[in-house]
């Protein structure tokens, strides 16, 4: 899939800084922005890269404003982490997730954020 990433992102730092949390992936159209994650260590996390990649396509599936729109709305009806768009990303994550065992999974999971926008926190294990 075609993407970019750009780390020590200004607008995952900012993300990073009103949740207060430790690391930050947040998905714009194409690219995803890091925060508090290095681009070698995010690569590294296959379950948290295909979540994040699940996220990009959502952006090419529905249109850039388009999804913004409707993860915005699909939040607020259902909360941000029965949001289907997080659903669908948190699937993809855990059928990327190489060489994990299953125990492992749970605590390894990328989770949402309560900001209206595809931004997710690792959740350190
Ligand atoms: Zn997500």
């Amino acid at each position: 899939m075609d993407y970019k990433i750009v780390e020590n992102s200004p607008f995952a730092r900012i993300a990073r800084m009103v949740l207060k949390s430790r690391n930050v992936a947040m998905v714009l159209g194409k690219t995803i922005h890091l925060s508090g994650v290095k681009r070698e260590a995010f690569l590294k996390d296959s379950g948290w890269v295909a979540h994040e990649l699940c996220h990009i396509r959502q952006f090419q599936e529905h249109g850039y404003l388009r999804f913004l729109w409707l993860y915005l709305r699909e939040s607020m009806r259902v909360g941000y982490y029965n949001n289907k768009y997080e659903v669908e990303a948190r699937i993809a994550g855990l059928k990327g997730e190489k060489n994990i065992p299953v125990a492992k999974k749970a605590d390894s999971s990328i989770n949402p954020t309560e900001l209206p926008l595809p931004i997710d926190v690792k959740k350190e294990v």
